[in-house]
């Protein structure tokens, strides 16, 4: 087991005993995710894979999206922006009503690695207002637009950075095809799999790699499933 390895359970234990001990203060936490960390805390020997959807929730396809996963008793986790969660509340509320994870994916899409620590905060911060006014509950789960942070982003808020193993680049190719053929070809055992609720494309494709994964003997889960599987 890498020294990586090793530091990340303990970044995860001691995340755990933090958030019970801090009770209702706020604490910093500023965590990279992604399988690497995640493989080791599998105890089950059952293939799981996270499905990401981001950048909604889509007028034109989060619905269907939804029935969709709902046919095919599957939960993935939505990375939202905020203005569109405030444009679609009702997209919210299905999403989690269905039993999905809702995550922060900023308030306008814009690179929080390139903006004054201060404007960075409040893109999540706003965005996690508008989440909780909706369902109730605020975001744990952080995916920063490109996967593009800043170090020693203390925004004083308790959440988690999840970022991706697979991306077939869906919003770029919108080929259902190649989506899934890339998908299929990079998949493995603990995998986060990064997709977009914008396309048609995407949705197609993201119900074939379920199906075809499914028959494989993998099971769907939420992000949380696997970053808090301990051993
Ligand atoms: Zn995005």
């Amino acid at each position: 087991m890498s020294r990586i390895r090793k530091a990340l359970i303990w970044m995860n234990l001691a995340l755990a005993v933090l958030v019970i001990a801090a009770g209702a203060c706020r604490i910093r936490v500023n965590h990279l995710v992604n399988a690497e960390s995640m493989n080791i805390k599998k105890t089950s020997g059952i293939k799981e894979v996270a499905l990401t959807f981001d950048d909604g929730p889509s007028p034109e396809c989060t619905k269907d999206l939804l029935e969709g996963l709902k046919e095919r008793n599957v939960k993935a986790t939505f990375f939202v922006i905020g203005e569109k969660a405030e444009a679609y509340p009702d997209l919210i509320k299905k999403i989690q009503d269905d039993g999905h994870i809702i995550g922060n994916h900023s308030y306008t899409h814009v690179n929080l690695g390139i903006l004054s620590k201060k404007d960075a905060c409040e893109q999540i911060r706003k965005t996690n207002d508008v989440i909780y006014q909706i369902t109730g509950e605020y975001p744990q789960f952080l995916r920063s637009p490109f996967g593009s942070t800043q170090k020693n982003l203390d925004c004083q808020m308790n959440m988690i950075e999840v970022l991706w193993d697979v991306d077939p680049r869906d919003w770029e190719v919108q080929n259902k095809e190649k989506v899934v053929n890339k998908v299929m070809t990079d998949v493995k055992d603990g995998d986060i799999i990064l997709l977009h609720d914008g396309y048609d494309s995407s949705m197609l494709a993201a119900f074939e790699i379920i199906d075809r994964l499914q028959a494989q003997g993998y099971e769907f889960v939420t992000v949380d499933k696997l970053i808090f599987e301990l051993p």
